[in-house]
């Protein structure tokens, strides 16, 4: 199937990243994408942006080139207690939640579980980003309950599933997930995390594990439309 939403991506104001956000949104297009989703890293990343950039992102259009853009962020969860670093929500459409070693070192299971599970509390929390990274072991069946309760998507990373991905683990902790999402009957969304235009949009390494794992279509929030404007409110 196709899925025509990518939310985890990256432009130039991320400090690591390589495109525009114009050269994203022309390759959502290019790439089949009906729903664009910008989500630039969270202030505490080294790099990164400004508050400002975040308070600004109104002038960027709803719509390119019948593309609908939403705004977002990766928000850095920041300790075990799951404190992610923004404090303004006005404008943004979601935050995707994630650990990053920059921001938060690794701590025991325990402690990663409880930060993101409380990272889930937060409202416009809608995705935990690449909870396969094995430096952060997770129970991930108290995540999966979590996110059924909370109606949060548990992003299947396709950069994490790239052979030089520095997340460890990443294709052994989906298979445990991804298991449990089946069991639970929890969705998933599938991210680019693209930090250069080419990749937006771009899903073959999630799509091949998923093929591979039998999961099944009708929990993947990128096949569904209707799913995808009731869950984003559009
Ligand atoms: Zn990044
Ligand atoms: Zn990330």
């Amino acid at each position: 199937m196709k899925g025509i939403i990518d939310l985890h991506t990256h432009a130039l104001a991320s400090g690591h990243a390589y495109s525009t956000v114009k050269e994203n949104i022309e390759y959502a297009k290019i790439n089949g994408l009906k729903y664009y989703g910008l989500s630039d890293h969270g202030i505490n990343m080294p790099g990164g942006p400004h508050l400002f950039y975040f308070q600004n992102l109104k002038v960027i259009p709803r719509e390119v080139n019948g593309v609908r853009v939403l705004k977002g962020m990766e928000a850095n969860i920041i300790d075990y207690d799951g404190s992610i670093d923004v404090d303004i929500e006005k404008g943004l459409d979601y935050l995707i939640a994630s650990l990053h070693t920059v921001c938060l070192d690794p701590g025991t299971k325990e402690e990663n579980t409880r930060a993101t599970l409380n990272a889930m509390d937060h409202e416009l929390v809608k995705i935990i980003g690449h909870p396969d990274d094995g430096r952060y072991p997770l129970d991930y069946e108290a995540i999966v309950k979590k996110a059924k309760e909370k109606n949060i998507l548990l992003e299947v990373n396709n950069s994490s599933l790239n052979s030089d991905s520095f997340r460890p683990n990443a294709r052994e902790n989906y298979k445990k997930l991804l298991s449990l999402c089946k069991e639970y009957k929890v969705r998933i969304i599938l991210g680019s995390d693209a930090h250069i235009c080419y990749q937006v949009g771009i899903f073959d390494n999630a799509q091949k594990l998923l093929e591979e794992l039998d999961f099944p279509n009708e929990l993947v929030i990128n096949y569904h439309e209707d799913e995808i404007i009731e869950f984003f409110q559009l």
